[in-house]
């Protein structure tokens, strides 16, 4: 390996605070999705680079874990200043290589920076536990320890927002970083550690290993890697956690998901179509938390629940899901999609293979007798032709035997199912492989939390199409969508990245001592 002041055209590592050109002799294309070329190339780790990176991070663990935390808080306090300022030279970064609009670029830079906050306070999460007098002369307390050298995998649709859900709280709380990002969209990473470095952190601390299977495998079987905190699809959440677990790591995955919207007869009808059609069109439909299902609660519309109508009351039109559908049909005609930095509205998929898969799924619903009432092949984009386009898809009626409403389809594709009950929707969402994110649409309480109790799913919206959690609660969801015991970020994340101790003291005084005594200690 050789160490080089910028990046290339192609992408390294970053490994002791610098740019690292591979000499593995492996890349991988990394594509502008909206001009549909490849315009870099991103380096796949070998096995000595991959050494290289678990070494250097395992050096600088001793110096930095015992740093004290008003040191480590400084440098996160720094960072979050550097991010603030740069933040959009990142955005143009991740907008080029995953093809999100530039204001979405900004939103998931925005939600990252968040953790950097709650990382600032490091000294108050990391507190102990102290009871005094437990026993005659004995105290008990805690303390919390940083785990050593900890392995984030990361995958392409949020290249800054996902890393950012880990890094800060592991670096405040004290470890050293390898983060393996995914091979789509890399630059964000090294940009990440740039700005890490120049906010003062000691080299070593945060690492950037590029790579594939290899890199990961790496970190997975590595015995001086202590933690694994993964987020991609389902296949790879359970494999890593399977293999990192028998490699003796605590480790977090977090995977697919297929998200429901349920919504009542008496939910606010433009308030459901305008967050169905941000939540399942917002950056191509290619986010976790995406709305990929709006589950309607069919028959005809209350009497007065309209409020943009007066005319309802007196002569209700169609069902609930006939209404909603034409209503997210209109606004969908409205999006203008394109290159995401010409103010469009939605960009383009990730890659041409991508894009061929998710269009995949608008001729199984036609083959399994959906109705496909926006059909996104027809999309004229404003951009260059050659992107990897595909317009916003609505499908009607979709069964739930076809494998558009089973399989994570990751596109802007939003089905709708229609049922007759509450319980009918509720049951659908629960017998779901999935329990990432689920919302609820409707004006009545008490059904609300009816929903909120009995919904088998970790994050839950109400009227709140998108409910990620607040960098102080955790993400993570049920089932499918997340393998392991602690989710992200929030006070789990502080416990994930940390060991406890509890120890009992007992100084004499005046000097006592108690003789001998093989009974089970009491007080
Ligand atoms: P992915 O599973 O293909 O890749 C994720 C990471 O795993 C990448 O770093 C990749 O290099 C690595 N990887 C891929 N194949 C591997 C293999 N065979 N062995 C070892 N490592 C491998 O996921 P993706 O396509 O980058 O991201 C989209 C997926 O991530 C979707 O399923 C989405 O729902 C999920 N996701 C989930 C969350 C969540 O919080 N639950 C958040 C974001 C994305």
């Amino acid at each position: 390996m050789t160490t080089t002041d910028q990046t290339t055209t192609t992408v390294g590592h970053w490994i002791d605070g610098a740019h690292v050109a591979s000499t593995s002799g492996r890349t991988a294309p990394v594509y502008d999705p909206a001009l549909g070329i490849a315009t870099k190339q991103v380096a796949l780790a070998d096995e000595s680079e991959i050494q290289a990176a678990i070494a250097s991070a395992k050096a600088a663990f001793p110096a930095w874990s015992n740093l004290s935390l008003a040191k480590r808080q400084q440098i996160l306090f720094a960072f979050r200043e550097v991010l603030n300022r740069d933040k959009a030279e990142l955005a143009e970064i991740i907008t080029s290589e995953h093809g999100k609009v530039i204001d979405d670029a900004l939103g998931e830079i925005a939600r990252g920076q968040e953790v950097v906050e709650l990382a600032t306070n490091i000294p108050s999460l990391m507190k102990g536990e102290f009871s005094d007098q437990v026993s005659t002369g004995i105290d008990v307390y805690s303390i919390r320890q940083p785990l050593g050298v900890v392995g984030i995998i990361s995958p392409f649709n949020f290249p800054a927002m996902v890393p950012l859900w880990f890094l800060p709280i592991a670096i405040a709380a004290g470890n050293t970083v390898v983060l393996k990002p995914s091979e789509k969209d890399p630059s964000a990473a090294i940009w990440l550690a740039r700005k890490f470095t120049e906010a003062g952190l000691p080299d070593g601390v945060f690492t950037v290993l590029n790579g594939d299977k290899a890199a990961v495998d790496g970190l997975l079987t590595s015995p001086d890697v202590e933690s694994i905190s993964f987020v991609g699809s389902t296949p790879i959440a359970q494999y890593v956690y399977e293999t990192g677990t028998k490699h003796g790591k605590r480790v977090q995955a977090l995977g697919g998901a297929k998200n429901h919207m349920l919504v009542l007869p008496d939910a606010d009808l433009d308030l459901v179509a305008d967050n169905a059609v941000n939540a399942g069109f917002g950056s191509a439909g290619e986010r976790c938390m995406a709305i990929s299902v709006v589950v309607a609660v069919d028959g005809p519309r209350p009497a007065g629940t309209d409020a943009s109508r007066s005319d309802v009351a007196a002569e209700p039109v169609g069902t609930v899901a006939d209404e909603l559908v034409a209503k997210i049909t209109e606004r969908a005609a409205t999006l203008r999609i394109g290159d995401g930095r010409r103010g469009c509205d939605m960009g383009p998929l990730v890659t041409k293979q991508h894009r061929d898969k998710v269009a995949s799924y608008i001729e199984v619903a036609e083959q399994d007798g959906a109705e496909v009432v926006v059909d996104g092949r027809t999309v004229r984009p404003d951009g260059d032709e050659n992107g990897f386009w595909l317009g916003p898809t609505l499908i009607d009626k979709v069964p739930t035997t076809s494998r558009v409403y089973t399989e994570e389809i990751f596109g802007p594709v939003l089905s709708v199912v229609r049922v007759q009950t509450y319980e009918e929707g509720l049951d659908l969402i629960n017998s779901g492989a999935f329990g990432n994110g689920t919302a609820i649409f409707t004006n009545d309480g008490g059904a609300a939390r009816r929903f909120q109790r009995d919904v088998q799913v970790g994050m839950i919206g109400i009227n709140v199409p998108i409910p990620v959690p607040v960098a102080y609660y955790s993400f993570g969801g049920w089932k499918n969508s997340l393998f392991g015991d602690h989710k992200a970020y929030g006070t789990d994340g502080v416990s994930f990245f940390t060991r406890q101790k509890a120890i009992t003291s007992r100084w004499l005084d005046p000097a006592t001592h108690g003789g001998v005594d093989l009974g089970f200690p009491s007080n």
